[in-house]
């Protein structure tokens, strides 16, 4: 078949799949009723209209460069590395401060120094991934939550997740009460929601550290899930259907 677009087939025929990768690109999967979802070479029957979509994903490890000011020293994980069980999705912005420029990372980092918060990672509007804090290392992101009914995680998340942050602001709604109405009105379209190189990155970085710490796609979760009584973020504008895990 055709990398991409549409064929007509008989109905009932079994049709081969091969699935060919592209170079820094791997095969992972199958999306659609083939025979053998995680094998590169498959058949499907079309017995009714399909869609067969291949999942590829970069063999390359992500660039990862280091954060404004280098990285922030922090308390390694009392059990290291092998505490890391989650990963948390967040957005950040200047908005409230400089709501026509909101995603400058020098200002990204004064925000964590004046608050005293940081991320792991965080995901600049071109797609940059800048680290923060070491993965063996707690940074200050999570705050307080709960999840999945698990005591050992109530107010404790910070030291089993790695934090990602992407640069970005929400809704109206969401944003209302985080930067003040005044700031809100001054926000550029443009500048809510994510843009494309940033999933494209954070799903790359996703595949990345799910992989070398094995943290299964469900334990990838969000601020406002651990805390829906006070964090918004990354909000109802991320969209989940944009990255392949
Ligand atoms: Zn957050």
């Amino acid at each position: 078949m055709q990398p991409q677009g549409t064929n007509s087939f008989a109905q009932g025929t079994l049709v081969e799949l091969k699935a060919l990768a592209a170079q820094g690109w791997e095969f992972s999967k199958w999306e659609g009723s083939v025979a053998e979802t995680y094998s590169p070479e498959t058949t499907v029957i079309l017995d009714s209209g399909q869609t067969i979509k291949a999942i590829f994903i970069p063999t390359s490890e992500p660039v990862i460069v280091e954060a404004p000011g280098g990285i922030i020293s922090r308390p390694r994980r009392s059990s290291g590395k092998t505490d890391i069980k989650y990963i948390m999705l967040h957005a950040i912005s200047d908005a409230a401060a400089n709501p026509s420029a909101p995603y400058n990372m020098w200002r990204i980092k004064a925000i964590f120094d004046d608050y005293g918060v940081e991320s792991h990672y965080v995901i600049d509007r071109e797609g940059v991934i800048y680290q923060f804090v070491k993965d063996d290392s707690i940074a200050r992101h999570a705050g307080a939550g709960s999840w999945n009914n698990d005591p050992k995680l109530t107010n404790a998340m910070n030291r089993y997740a790695i934090g990602i942050e992407l640069l970005g602001v929400g809704t109206r709604a969401e944003m209302k009460d985080v930067i003040g109405a005044f700031a809100n009105t001054q926000i550029k379209a443009d500048d809510r929601g994510y843009t494309q190189e940033q999933y494209l990155a954070l799903e790359h970085l996703l595949h990345h550290l799910t992989e070398l710490y094995e943290i299964p796609r469900e334990n990838i979760i969000t601020h406002q899930a651990y805390d829906p009584g006070r964090k918004w973020d990354p909000g109802a504008l991320f969209d989940w259907n944009k990255i392949n895990l």
